[in-house]
């Protein structure tokens, strides 16, 4: 089956078919700017699977809205469909009764990531790479190393210094190769993996650490389910965010489904970032679309700081009615809800 799933410049609107993107728009790079390309799909790409149908259809049921149009590079370890649940503590302690959590952590290897990785390294192996790298301060680097092991392509990881050890063992546990690196160095290895030895990089976009294109669609999924399981459209999702790819994906999802007119408004989109690190918040307040700082856990890689233009999260935020950014930090719960939070939903507390 072919699907005629189209890249578009979010700034330019330079269109082209699947191809690697690493490196964002080439025609805006051209003029020494950074925009993100964004998948596009035509309107009559319906997903196989019924969200509002009784059987619970794998993640590829959805794949006429993800980027993977040969279906034999599609890789699945049993991602997604993952437990919406009722909060029994939290939501009543915050007068919430219908706050539900979705419990990413029940994917393979516990990160909602795995979504990401899916179409990630289905799309390296549909483009035909032998070999993947990922930069990775945590789980994305096992993630894509399942994936990979799956694709029976050899996968390093390179990490930071600071990666615990648990981590490290998890990485060779899903059958990658943990490389660790001093310093900000392992982004100029990603670089030269790629552009000298061919490797597909599955993380950040070559020297603009933009994301790829690819990934973020996987997490589309999250909003399906979250229709399917509900029967209706929530009134806001709260997402946990470091650079919000999980956000941007999810809204991108319930857009999709009202698109398709099979529902008939989108839930506000709040974003949730550490203290510090709300990027997502500076941007909305300076009303601008470009994002204003890196994320301040990640050093910018040989003291480059590009403007990304089109950024898509604050668009996504204002699209969907979304609140002001909510910065949070432990102590905005008690420690009793913390370890509840904990307890019930892993994943809720993982960043994209
Ligand atoms: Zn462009």
């Amino acid at each position: 089956m072919t699907l005629s799933v189209m890249f578009e410049c979010v700034r330019c609107r330079f269109r082209s078919g699947l191809d690697a993107w690493f490196l964002g728009c080439p025609d805006c790079g051209r003029e020494g700017m950074v925009s993100v390309l964004e998948a596009v799909y035509p309107g009559d790409a319906r997903p196989t699977a019924a969200p509002f149908g009784a059987t619970r259809d794998g993640f590829w049921g959805f794949a006429p809205r993800l980027p993977v149009p040969d279906a034999a590079s599609r890789l699945t370890i049993g991602e997604g469909n993952t437990p919406l649940v009722r909060s029994r503590r939290i939501g009543p302690a915050l007068g919430l009764p219908e706050l539900l959590f979705k419990c990413e952590g029940a994917n393979p290897t516990l990160s909602f990531k795995d979504r990401y990785a899916a179409v990630t390294v289905s799309v390296a192996k549909s483009l035909g790479f032998k070999k993947v790298v990922v930069s990775s301060t945590g789980n994305y680097g096992a993630s894509v190393s399942a994936y990979a092991a799956v694709a029976g392509l050899p996968c390093v990881v390179l990490c930071a210094d600071t990666v615990p050890a648990l981590v490290l063992e998890q990485i060779v546990h899903f059958g990658g190769q943990p490389v660790v690196i001093e310093g900000p160095d392992r982004f100029g290895l990603v670089d030269y993996l790629v552009s000298e030895h061919g490797w597909f990089p599955a993380g950040l976009f070559l020297e603009t650490r933009v994301h790829n294109p690819f990934g973020v669609e996987g997490y589309k999924t999250i909003a399906w389910e979250i229709v399917r399981d509900l029967h209706d459209v929530p009134d806001a999702v709260v997402f946990p965010c470091a650079r919000g790819n999980g956000l941007y994906g999810t809204w991108k999802g319930f857009r999709d489904l009202h698109e398709l007119g099979i529902i008939h408004r989108i839930p506000r989109m709040i974003a949730c970032q550490p203290v510090g690190s709300a990027t997502i918040a500076a941007s909305l307040q300076a009303g601008t679309s470009v994002r204003l700082s890196p994320n301040p856990g990640e050093r910018a890689g040989r003291g480059r700081r590009a403007q990304v233009r089109g950024d898509r999260r604050p668009r996504v935020r204002r699209g969907s009615g979304g609140g002001g950014a909510q910065p949070w930090h432990r102590g905005h719960l008690g420690r009793g809800q913390l370890r509840s939070r904990r307890g019930r939903c892993r994943a809720a507390r993982a960043g994209g």
